[in-house]
C-alpha cells in the first residue's frame, strides 16, 4: 500500500475501508477497499501537510455506513523513515475527525495510519491507543482463500513473513519446497551439494530430462519462481555439515531437513535445540532386500521440549563419523566400508513422507489442529500415525546440560577439516 500512496516530497493520503472483526475483548480490521487521494482532491498538500476535501471522502464514508464498515484514515510522512509518529497536527485535527466517524458510523473502532518510507505507525482515531498493523501478500484475498478460511489471516501472514530453510532437495525436499511455495512461503534458504543425476529424474519435483547435471538447489529455486515469482530464494550449493551453510541456517524461522545423511541430521538436530529454530526432521525407508518390498518413513519435530533424534536413538554415530570425513580423511581411514548401496525410492511413498511433514509445519506455525509432532508411517499397512515419543532427560543433545539455548556460545558440530 506504501507503494501506491509514497511521494518523495509531498505529503499523500488513502481512505480505506475495512471489514470490523471482533475477536474477544479486540478488533481486527481487514481491509477491503483503498481509496488514494489524487491531487485535485487535496485542499492543501505540502511536505509536511495535506488536507483531504471533505467532498472525496463523503461517498466513502457513505459506503462504510451502509455496509457496517471501519473507517481508516491514512497519510505519509514523506521525511520519516523507520521512526514513525503522529505529529501535533495529526493530534488536532484527530480531534473532530474521531467525532465525526464515530457519529457517522458508531459501535466499531475507525483508525489513524501514518507511512513513512520504511514502516508505518497505526492508533485508534483520535487516541493514543496503536493497532498493530500487519501485512499480508496482495494477492492474498484471491490467492490464499481457501486457506485463509482454514487457518486464518494470521497464519496465512506468518507463513508470508517466515524464511524458511531446506535442506537437501531430492524426493522429500523438492517436494516440501513445492507445496511451500504454493501455500505462500516467500523467503527460502536451498542448501544440497548435488548437482541432478539422470536416476534423480523420476523423483525430483521441477526436473525435467534438461535438469541433468545442474544443481538441484536451482532446480528448486526455478520451480519456486514458477509459483511465486516475487519469492526470496538464496541458493547454496554445499554440505551442512561444513561449517558454512550451516552457520547460514541461524539465520532461518524454521529448518527443514530434507536428507538421507546421518551427519546433516545430526548438525539440524543440534541447531534446531541449541539456537531454538524450529525443525523438521523427515525420513524414508523402501526396503527391496527381501522377498517383499517394505517401505516406511517417520516425521519428526525438532523444537524445545521435544524429544530429539537423539533421544529417540535416530542417528548411527559410527555412520555420522563417516560421513563429516573430508575424502582425504575417508582415504585414510581404513575402517570406511565402500559405497554405499543404492536404495530404491518412489515418488509416492516420499510425497505421502513429504505432505505430513508440512502440514506438521502448518499446525506448528498457523496452529492448524494437528498436535502430533512424531508421526511414524507404515507403508505397507498405509498407516500413519502419531506416536508419543520420549524425552530422555539426560539427553547430551537436548537435555537441561546440552548446547541447547546456548546460540553462539557453543560450536556446532560441523566438519573438522585438516
Ligand atoms: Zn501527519
Ligand atoms: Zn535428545
Amino acid at each position: 500500500m506504501r507503494d501506491d500512496i509514497w511521494h518523495e516530497g509531498l505529503e499523500t493520503a488513502a481512505i480505506l475501508l475495512c471489514d470490523p472483526k471482533r475477536s474477544g475483548d479486540d478488533w481486527r480490521l481487514v481491509v477491503r477497499e483503498m481509496h488514494v487521494v489524487p491531487p485535485a482532491a487535496c485542499l492543501v498538500r505540502t511536505a509536511t501537510a495535506v488536507v483531504v476535501d471533505p467532498a472525496f471522502g463523503l461517498p466513502i464514508e457513505k459506503k462504510g455506513r451502509v455496509e457496517g464498515l471501519s473507517l481508516v484514515y491514512c497519510h505519509t510522512h514523506p521525511h520519516q523513515t523507520k521512526h514513525v509518529v503522529f505529529s501535533h497536527i495529526d493530534d488536532h485535527a484527530e480531534i473532530e475527525l474521531a467525532k465525526y466517524a464515530e457519529a457517522r458510523i458508531p459501535g466499531i473502532p475507525h483508525c489513524a495510519l501514518v507511512f513513512g518510507s520504511e514502516a508505518e505507525t497505526a492508533r485508534r482515531l483520535g487516541t493514543e491507543e496503536t493497532v498493530k498493523v500487519t501485512d499480508i501478500p496482495h494477492e492474498t484475498a484471491s490467492t490464499y482463500d481457501r486457506q485463509i478460511r482454514a487457518f486464518g489471516e494470521d497464519g496465512q501472514s506468518a507463513l508470508a513473513r517466515l524464511r524458511l530453510g531446506v535442506v537437501g532437495l531430492g524426493g522429500t525436499g523438492s517436494v516440501v519446497v513445492q507445496q511451500l511455495a504454493h501455500l505462500g512461503v516467500a523467503d527460502f534458504l536451498l542448501i544440497d551439494p548435488d548437482a541432478v543425476e539422470t536416476t534423480n529424474l523420476n523423483r525430483t519435483v521441477g526436473s525435467t530430462p534438461k535438469s541433468v547435471g545442474e544443481p538441484k538447489v536451482s532446480v528448486a529455486a526455478r520451480m519456486i519462481r514458477s509459483v511465486r515469482p516475487d519469492a526470496r530464494i538464496e541458493e547454496i550449493e554445499g554440505d551442512v555439515v561444513d561449517e558454512g551453510p550451516a552457520k547460514r541456517l541461524t539465520e532461518c524461522d524454521f529448518v527443514f531437513c530434507c536428507t538421507d545423511s546421518h551427519a546433516s541430521r545430526h548438525v539440524i538436530n543440534q541447531l534446531a535445540y541449541q539456537y531454538g529454530i524450529p525443525a523438521i526432521d523427515m525420513g524414508v525407508v523402501v526396503d527391496a532386500s527381501g522377498s517383499t518390498v517394505t517401505f516406511a518413513g517417520h516425521v519428526k519435530a525438532l523444537e524445545d521440549g521435544e524429544a530429539c533424534l537423539w533421544c529417540l536413538n535416530h542417528l548411527d554415530p559410527k555412520q555420522i563419523r563417516e560421513e563429516m570425513m573430508t575424502p582425504d580423511q575417508r582415504k585414510a581411514d581404513p575402517y570406511v566400508v565402500g559405497a554405499r548401496v543404492v536404495q530404491p525410492s518412489i515418488i509416492s511413498i516420499n510425497s505421502t513422507v513429504a505432505s505430513a511433514a508440512v502440514t506438521m509445519f502448518l499446525s506448528m506455525v498457523t496452529g492448524l489442529d494437528a498436535p502430533a509432532r512424531f508421526l511414524v508411517y507404515d507403508g505397507n499397512r498405509q498407516r500413519l500415525s502419531g506416536v508419543v515419543a520420549e524425552r530422555n532427560p539426560t539427553c547430551n543433545f537436548c537435555g537441561p546440560d546440552s548446547p541447547a539455548g546456548r546460540k553462539d556460545l557453543e560450536p556446532l558440530p560441523v566438519r573438522r577439516h585438516g
